[in-house]
């Protein structure tokens, strides 16, 4: 991979920076190399090592569990995203987290959209425990769209059995739905959607892009995988899914993401891309001309 490596600089659609604020009152152990801290020296170090040149910087998503917790972590968190990134100004740059109930953070967010210092906003439905539904008619939807701000939404799994009998639909289908709804805006799914059955319908949807994120989770953690999977793809390895979704023309919907530090290591993560046999155009678009363009950066 090192001679690809130097040929390709990368654009990473989806670093985590902060800390999971809950850790101290709950164990999550889904899969054993997951960190719940990352710091802005660590993520530049990073970028260092693997000739990446910018980053989309998202705040840790603190799942909420039955515990004392303030909900409104997100608040403290953007604020250390906001530092870090304008500390990093043209590497770095934030999308924020997006809490469609909370007037505090709407209010925020729609500033910072119409001063310029965010380029996207993140939906984590899993951490704030809130269904995908409740952005429809949000008014930050709006000012996003007026901004061409992307939504990102995190496409959950694992727990989908428990969260569908709570009433909240967590799969990229719903996610679809709000995207449908939503025309005027773009979408980010995140997690090439779980590998969900509708990825396709989301991938041929204009107004939704699809990010690569943890897809090397795939092979150490069963359930990265959606319940209701896509056949022809669920079997494949990271590397063969993005062969096989540039065989069907998507190149361009592609965005890498490493979602560092909740994948296997960020060098696993590259790799998929670099040693799949496309050709050079389409991995140059998946590992930065897509987020360029799309992101504006
Ligand atoms: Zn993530």
């Amino acid at each position: 991979m090192a001679r690809d490596q130097a040929r390709h600089v990368s654009i990473d659609s989806h670093i985590h920076i902060g800390r999971d604020v809950f850790f101290s009152s709950h164990k999550i152990e889904y899969y054993p190399c997951m960190k719940t801290a990352q710091s802005v020296g660590e993520i530049i170090k990073i970028l260092n090592t693997f000739n990446v040149e910018k980053a989309v910087v998202i705040p840790f998503p603190s799942p909420r569990m039955a515990n004392e917790e303030d909900e409104f972590w997100y608040h403290y968190e953007n604020d250390l995203t906001l530092c870090a990134c304008e500390e990093y100004k043209n590497r770095l740059y934030p999308a924020l987290a997006f809490h469609p109930y909370d007037k505090r953070n709407i209010e925020f967010l729609i500033r910072m959209i119409k001063e310029g210092k965010v380029i996207g906003l993140k939906f984590h439905p899993r951490a704030i425990q809130i269904p995908y539904e409740a952005l429809i008619s949000n008014p930050v939807l709006e000012i996003a769209s007026e901004y061409d701000i992307p939504i990102i939404l995190h496409i959950g799994s694992g727990r989908e059995e428990e969260f569908r009998r709570r009433g909240m639909d967590i799969s990229l289908r719903s996610a679809l739905y709000v995207s449908e709804a939503h025309r005027d805006n773009i979408f980010i799914f995140t997690h090439l959607g779980r590998l969900h059955r509708c990825l396709e319908d989301a991938l041929r949807a204009d107004n939704v892009y699809v990010d690569t994120s943890a897809l090397t989770l795939k092979g150490i953690w069963n359930g990265f995988v959606a319940i209701d999977a896509w056949a022809e793809i669920v079997d494949l390895s990271p590397r063969e899914i993005i062969e096989f979704l540039v065989d069907l023309g998507f190149q361009d919907k592609l965005l890498w993401g490493s979602d560092m530090p909740f994948c296997l290591s960020y060098e696993a993560e590259l790799s998929y891309v670099l040693d799949a046999n496309i050709d050079e155009r389409s991995k140059r678009r998946i590992l930065y001309e897509n987020a360029r363009k799309i992101f504006g950066i």
